[in-house]
């Protein structure tokens, strides 16, 4: 899988010892903390003292401690990861990073990554099952990310106990429609219900989603009315004129959204656009509503956390301090598909 995608144009990266690295036939053995460098088309792993260790266009590194090899990103964060991670340059020059993991590692990190620390046993479970029926839909050779274009990815310091636990319960279990492992969706939290996949946008959407009623994350933060005054040329160029709410779905979440020159966007897109160009904290939810304010501004309303499409998470983690087991949850939020063994 390719890392730090969330870091674009890595130009350098510290590594932490004890490590072992390869290049070419050459392997050294570090114990204490080294610079990897991009120079003149070239790796560079230099020492604490910067003496060059070794100089190759691509270098395995595999750590020797028990949580793996200890990463240190450009912003100070140091990151765990198991298996082997291949360093190289990619077409424009940029440091890139794939990281060779096994199915069952990068299960555990996915789950603990995308969970919050008090979710219940059978909320990471439901969790799991979602996570390995998404592996099941990759062919050999296909990359993941560690962004939420796929799931979050953050190493092995988001491994926890009981997620270890809900991992090895649910081991091999996926969610099937028509036989098939479906194309997962879940989000923090729905406010209220879920919508189905056509809040996607487009005329191939999964048939497989349902808006279902979900009370169940009314203790989240999300379950609240976010509101906020943004100037409308933050949103970009393209958003001049303020669009107008044309259709909603079942679940009160934006279908249409309409320009006055007679062009149109779907509420999904425009919700990305507003997180991109505004920050996700902005408009958290894609239940929202929008209205002209004064002096070229808008205010803009929204309820739940993430699209809304699938499993809410919040949801979910209530469901089982309530008693429910994985099943239940997974049939509650996924009232169309099978759990396959
Ligand atoms: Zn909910």
């Amino acid at each position: 899988m390719r890392l730090f995608q969330a870091h674009p144009k890595m130009s350098g990266l510290k590594i932490e010892g004890p490590c072992r690295v390869v290049a070419h036939n050459q392997t050294v053995s570090v114990s204490a903390v080294c610079t990897l460098r991009v120079e003149n088309n070239q790796l560079l792993l230099l020492s604490k003292a910067q003496e060059c260790l070794l100089k190759a266009r691509s270098l395995q590194v595999t750590g020797s401690s028990a949580r793996g090899l200890a990463i240190r990103l450009s912003d100070g964060r140091v990151r765990h990861y198991r298996g082997n991670i291949i360093l190289s340059l990619d077409k424009s020059g940029a440091l890139a990073a794939i990281n060779q993991v096994s199915p069952r590692d990068y299960l555990l990190s996915v789950v603990g990554s995308e969970s919050l620390p008090d979710f219940p046993l059978e909320a990471l479970k439901a969790q799991a099952v979602l996570t390995q029926t998404r592996l099941a839909r990759y062919k050999p050779g296909d990359y993941l990310t560690d962004t939420t274009n796929d799931e979050a990815y953050l190493g092995a310091d988001y491994e926890r106990p009981l997620v270890r636990q809900a991992v090895m319960k649910v081991w091999g279990q996926k969610l099937c429609f028509g036989g098939r492992p479906i194309e997962i969706f879940y989000h923090a939290a729905c406010a209220g219900s879920t919508s189905d996949a056509r809040l996607f946008g487009g005329k191939n959407y999964p048939q497989y989603y349902q808006s279902v009623v979900c009370n169940h994350c009314r203790k989240s933060p999300f379950w609240q009315t976010k509101k906020t005054i943004l100037p409308i040329d933050s949103l970009g160029q393209e958003f001049n004129a303020l669009p107008q709410i044309g259709l909603t779905d079942k679940a009160g979440r934006p279908l249409v959204l309409s320009f006055p020159n007679g062009h149109s966007i779907s509420g999904y897109s425009f919700w990305l656009r507003l997180g991109q160009k505004s920050g996700w904290d902005k408009v958290p939810g894609t239940r929202f509503t929008l209205k002209a304010e004064r002096m070229g501004k808008v205010f803009l309303s929204s309820t739940g956390a993430g699209h809304g499409v699938g499993m809410c998470q919040w949801g979910a983690a209530e469901l089982a301090r309530q008693g429910k087991d994985y099943k239940q949850i997974l049939a509650y939020y996924f009232p169309k598909c099978r759990l396959s063994f």
